[in-house]
């Protein structure tokens, strides 16, 4: 293949859920369908060309001569259909599905290491991207990855050295005018600059740190508010946001009244922002459990970003939610989309109806906050008010807005 003119391709797949296989239909079945898929594979590949089950549910196959990248494509998208046809086992029926990534050579690397790590990656961003696909190696996928491990490794460190904080961004009850509570947002302060959360929540969550990294932004927020408290302001509650690992883990509840406890807080003063992505996860058993117990706590739960998720009504009934907190896109379009108008007096009502209190985020302008009050939204959120604060910079903040004094 060093050829000029010559090329080849490492396939690598993998089952997506074959765990689930084993789990659920017994060892028998995940044998059986490993069998079919190596006889499936084999039916479309050519006898010059290599097939290996790697372990597990991992297969690499090897093609050779090909005369571009596209026939490795063609090749990819005629094993995803063959492989996805129903499996029978014992008259169950399975819709096997697989993800594949594919390295080129020596496009991608001349040495079979580097070429199976490529393939690897490209199987990494193919499962990414929803599963059941094929993708390409690229140098960026590479990139990307070396950031997010770098980024991992970062946080680690970070929260050993307590280079985490937060900001506090004011909820204001929209009838009245006056202060009502905070959203607490986590900012990491690094090597001078203050990286915003959307940059590293999610690699948090997959190093595995997300829990250190959650119990420091709840005890910054309750001791943001017994400081406030202290002075004689009223800073009202603190939203802060979990991530579904923290809600997972199942000491949760009794952790979180430890910290109230320790800091002399009510329940009540704290709030949980969930997404709905949150109840839909794979664990969604212990996150019902443990958002059951923070509710019997006395913690408000709110749904945030709602509307924007896999929204679903059942989410209202089947978790204890008590506020829903309408997304940026849709306050972001009032005044020029009329359906994100609609959408948003829908959410109003439709909280109300329930018994629940509505948030607005990321009001900005004059016209959204009159629209919001109009229709009877109880708290709203955005730079219109004030932006995230640092939190020394909260009680001046309390103070001359004339917070009543406790
Ligand atoms: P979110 O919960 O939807 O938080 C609101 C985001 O909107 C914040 O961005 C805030 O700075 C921004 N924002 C506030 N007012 C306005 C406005 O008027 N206009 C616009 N365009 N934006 C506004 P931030 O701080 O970058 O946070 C991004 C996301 O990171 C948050 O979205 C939340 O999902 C996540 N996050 C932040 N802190 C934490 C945390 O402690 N734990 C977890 N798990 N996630 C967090
Ligand atoms: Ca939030
Ligand atoms: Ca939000």
């Amino acid at each position: 293949c060093r050829r000029p003119g010559d090329m080849g391709a490492l396939l690598m797949l993998d089952l997506d859920h074959f765990k689930e296989v084993n789990d659920r239909l017994g060892h028998n079945a995940g044998d059986a369908l490993l069998r079919a898929v190596g006889e499936r594979l084999t039916g479309v590949l050519r006898e010059t060309d290599t097939i290996a089950r790697l372990g597990g549910d991992e297969f690499a196959m090897v093609l050779r001569g090909l005369q571009r990248p596209a026939a490795a494509a063609d090749i990819a998208t005629k094993l995803l259909a063959v492989l996805g046809a129903p499996f029978e086992f014992e008259g169950q029926v399975l819709q096997p599905r697989c993800s594949i990534g594919i390295s080129l050579f020596p496009r991608d690397g001349s040495d079979v290491m580097r070429l199976l790590k490529n393939a690897d990656i490209a199987l990494y961003q193919a499962k990414a991207k929803g599963r059941g696909g094929f993708c390409f190696f690229e140098p960026a996928l590479l990139e990307a990855l070396e950031r997010r491990r770098a980024i991992g490794e970062a946080l680690q460190a970070g929260i050993a050295e307590q280079a985490f904080e937060i900001e506090l961004q004011p909820q204001i009850h929209l009838a009245s005018g006056c202060h009502a509570g905070f959203e607490a947002l986590v900012r990491w302060r690094r090597d001078g600059d203050l990286v915003a959360p959307d940059e590293f929540i999610g690699i948090a969550e997959e190093v595995g740190v997300i829990g250190a990294l959650g119990r420091l932004v709840l005890r910054h927020a309750l001791e943001t508010l017994r400081r406030c408290d202290d002075l004689g302001l009223d800073p009202g509650h603190v939203a802060v946001n979990l991530a579904a690992a923290q809600l997972r883990a199942p000491g949760f509840t009794a952790e979180v009244a430890n910290h109230l406890a320790e800091f002399g807080l009510e329940a009540g003063r704290l709030e949980f922002e969930v997404t709905e992505s949150v109840l839909l996860d794979r664990d969604a058993g212990s996150i019902a459990v443990n958002l059951r117990e923070l509710h019997r706590l006395g913690v408000t739960i709110t749904l945030d970003d709602f509307g924007t998720g896999a929204a679903s009504l059942a989410h209202l009934k089947g978790f204890p939610v008590d506020r829903l907190k309408i997304d940026r896109c849709f306050v972001r379009g009032i005044g020029s989309d009329p359906d994100d108008a609609v959408f948003v007096r829908t959410i109003i009502n439709l909280a109300h109806t329930l018994g629940m209190i509505v948030v607005a985020e990321g009001v900005e302008t004059a016209e959204q906050e009159a629209f919001l009050e109009l229709h009877g939204c109880d708290l709203a959120q955005g730079f219109r008010f004030a932006r995230p604060l640092p939190a020394d910079d909260v009680a001046a903040y309390l103070a001359p807005t004339g917070a009543l004094a406790r």
